[in-house]
């Protein structure tokens, strides 16, 4: 049952919130290449504000293993419901658009299958190999579910060997039961500090939703959670309401309030910070990821 506080009216957006559609020739092209290739995004299933520029710029992020999650956390827009099998054509087709929008760097992630014996670690493998079967120049970034805390299942994504593992923290510890219900914030740091596990050169990445009621010091202690954990590429970006059957938002932050975290994480040892109202997890991932090599 809703509480009090999450009925009452919604914040009106803040002006730096509001942003204008680009629908040219070639978002048009990536409309069209995706729905042809039978493929979801995690752009379109979770109303994603940059939409209009990443599709506009030829990008997109892929959502494999179906449209319809097993989880229903209170933040996200992607569909709860009853899920199919895998489709085992998917990696290929979705290799195919790869090819066709022209990528040099792919974002893939998936609803959380928690019906799945491997969690859909194998599928994600198999879209990883089949990227680098048809686009070999790729870079591959992967954005993972926690698995349910499942080693075998990150060791299965691992040795597919992606260039960037990325799991979302999403929100900070005290918020976990409200935001996230079915996942837990120390089996997410430990997934991350898996990967680093099993190897010391794979980077990790990580992302928080700002403006869901963490407080400045709790912030600080995810952040340094992540930094434990060896996490070095961090984004973070405003937490917007789907819907209203979702979570309000607490809280606008200002431009500066994100500049001002983006150099407090700098300083506090991250290599790589996206952090800005619009920033996802997988906003010019491609541009974060350089920084890093470079
Ligand atoms: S930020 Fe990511 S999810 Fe949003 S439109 Fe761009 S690629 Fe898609």
């Amino acid at each position: 049952m809703s509480s009090d506080r999450e009925q009452r009216p919604p914040l009106r957006k803040p002006p730096w919130l509001k942003r204008r559609i680009q629908a040219g020739a070639t978002y048009q092209e990536v409309h069209r290449i995706i729905q042809r290739s039978k493929l979801h995004t995690v752009c379109q299933e979770a109303h994603c504000p940059n939409l209009g520029e990443c599709f506009s710029q030829g990008t997109a992020t892929f959502l494999i293993l179906g449209d319809r999650c097993t989880r229903n956390c209170r933040f996200c827009a992607v569909a709860h419901g009853p899920v199919g099998p895998p489709d085992s054509e998917e990696p290929h087709r979705l290799a195919e658009a790869v090819q066709n929008m022209g990528l040099r760097y792919v974002v893939v992630t998936s609803v959380t299958r928690d019906d799945l014996s491997d969690g859909g670690s194998g599928h994600f493998a198999q879209t990883i190999s089949e990227i680098r079967r048809q686009v070999p120049t790729a870079r591959i970034e992967v954005l993972v579910p926690d698995f349910q805390g499942s080693d075998s299942a990150v060791t299965t994504v691992f040795q597919a060997r992606p260039d960037v593992f990325n799991h979302n923290l999403e929100t900070v510890a005290r918020l976990y039961p409200k935001v996230r219900p079915g996942a837990d914030y120390r089996r997410s740091l430990r997934l991350l500090k898996r990967v680093r596990a099993l190897s010391s050169d794979m980077p990790t990445k990580s992302g928080l939703m700002l403006g869901l009621g963490e407080s400045p010091e709790e912030l600080r202690q995810a952040l340094f959670d992540l930094l434990e954990v060896e996490c070095r590429m961090l984004t973070l970006g405003q937490y917007l309401q789907p819907s209203r059957d979702h979570l309000p938002v607490e809280r606008f932050l200002p431009p500066e309030a994100f500049e001002q975290w983006r150099d407090i994480a700098l300083e506090m040892g991250f290599r790589e910070v996206a952090s800005g109202p619009f920033v996802r997890s997988s906003y010019r991932a491609g541009e974060l990821y350089e920084g890093l090599k470079s």
